[in-house]
């Protein structure tokens, strides 16, 4: 096989998907319009997998990616690497043992195995928190890439730049080995905090307009509010309403749809001795707002910092101000969560997935709206 040339007969890039969870790098894929193959995905996760399987009809090897020697990865015979490493090593909320933490471990063996192996992938990317960029582990992954020949570009990057009124900034690891290149050469080597080079200098939005050029959060709700909203406000809350751009139906037939297993609304209303305790310091967004904060996999269980709450009550009324308490308090959907990380509709959870595990997947999950235009970047090689 020459050097850079594809792996596969039909011409078609072989992608191997690693700690795929629910299938954001897949989505993203798919959402970028390319073919390709997909040959394997990793995860240990058997929930995740489970999900997985229910989308895509094929579940993830479900073994520790430790495991994995060179011999193994050469005979996937892959052409591209996608990896999304656990984050907790590098978070803030962590305890930042970075390539000490055992949750590292497995990145960096197979890091490791890639100098090793006869023909390791042409194109490597990996999205992680903001704050691997200065880790140990990133130092390595740095040297390694270079040592195997490659050449890499670095992103931080969020929603709010793509037109999605979400805040979830995360680094990316753009990486082509040797004879390949990137469309834009000259921000090899470097780390960029704006979407210019991938989307091509007139798309990227700038930077100072950002929020403002959001599309509202209503665009990304399964409901609206019903438009009287009224001082029962949580009877409100659910009413059936169109939503441009997206089916509608009652919330009650969605989760019935979706499988939640009780059916109930309620489940999605912040009790009022949660607003008590927490209401100041509480993330709380409202249908018209053009942003709303990061969904961690802690959001639901906990309130503060694991992301925003939906308020279905404009707290001025008649100059008159709304209580907080009366505001209609509601959390998001996981299928808003989905939504605002640019899932297709079709993505679905299987009807076993509780309400709290599915909260988890998608907040380990990432941006489409982010990645996929990564991707198209990534693949695309210069006239
Ligand atoms: N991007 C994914 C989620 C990545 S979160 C998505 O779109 O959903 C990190 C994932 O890595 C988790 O699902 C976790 O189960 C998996 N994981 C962590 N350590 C692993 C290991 N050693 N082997 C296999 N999977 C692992």
């Amino acid at each position: 096989m020459e050097e850079g040339s594809r792996k596969s007969s039909d011409g078609l890039y072989r992608v191997l998907e690693f700690y795929s969870g629910i299938g954001g790098m897949r989505y993203s894929i798919m959402r970028a319009g390319m073919s390709a193959t997909m040959v394997e995905a990793f995860d240990i996760n058997d929930k995740a997998n489970d999900v997985y399987e229910h989308n895509f009809g094929h579940r993830p090897y479900q073994g520790n990616i430790q495991n994995l020697t060179a011999a193994d990865l050469d005979r996937y015979e892959a052409d591209v690497w996608l990896l999304c490493p656990p984050c907790q090593p590098y978070t803030r909320q962590g305890l930042q043992k970075d390539s000490g933490d055992a949750r590292a471990s497995s990145f960096l063996r197979i890091l490791e195995l890639m100098q090793h192996m006869l023909q390791p992938p042409l194109m490597f990317f990996v999205e992680n928190v903001v704050g691997f960029e200065i880790s140990d582990t990133h130092k390595q992954m740095i040297e390694i890439l270079v040592k195997t020949g490659f050449v890499a570009q670095e992103f931080i990057l969020n929603p709010l730049q793509f037109g999605v009124p979400y805040s979830r900034p995360r680094y990316f690891c753009l990486a082509k080995r040797k004879p390949l290149s990137f469309q834009n050469p000259r921000f090899n080597n470097q780390l960029l905090w704006s979407p210019t080079p991938i989307l091509g200098s007139d798309d990227g939005l700038m930077d100072e307009n950002v929020v403002q050029s959001c599309e509202p959060i209503e665009n990304f709700l399964e409901v609206e509010p019903s438009s009287n909203q009224s001082e029962s406000a949580d009877l409100d809350l659910f009413h059936t309403s169109r939503v441009p751009g997206m089916v509608c139906t009652t919330l009650e037939t969605k989760v019935e749809e979706n499988g939640c297993g009780t059916g109930s609304l309620s489940q999605y209303i912040v009790p009022l001795g949660l607003i008590e305790r927490w209401g100041s310091a509480m993330d709380i967004v409202y249908p018209d707002s053009k942003r709303c904060c990061c969904f961690t996999k802690s959001y639901y269980r906990y309130v503060k910092g694991t992301g925003s709450l939906l308020a279905t009550v404009q707290p001025k009324k008649k100059g008159k101000f709304t209580p907080l308490k009366d505001q209609g308090l509601r959390y998001f959907t996981p299928r808003e969560v989905a939504n605002l990380h640019s899932f297709p509709e079709i993505f679905q959870f299987p009807q076993h997935i509780g309400l709290k595990q599915r909260y988890a997947l998608l907040g380990n999950s990432l941006s489409v709206a982010v990645v996929a235009p990564l991707l198209r970047y990534l693949f695309v090689e210069p006239l």
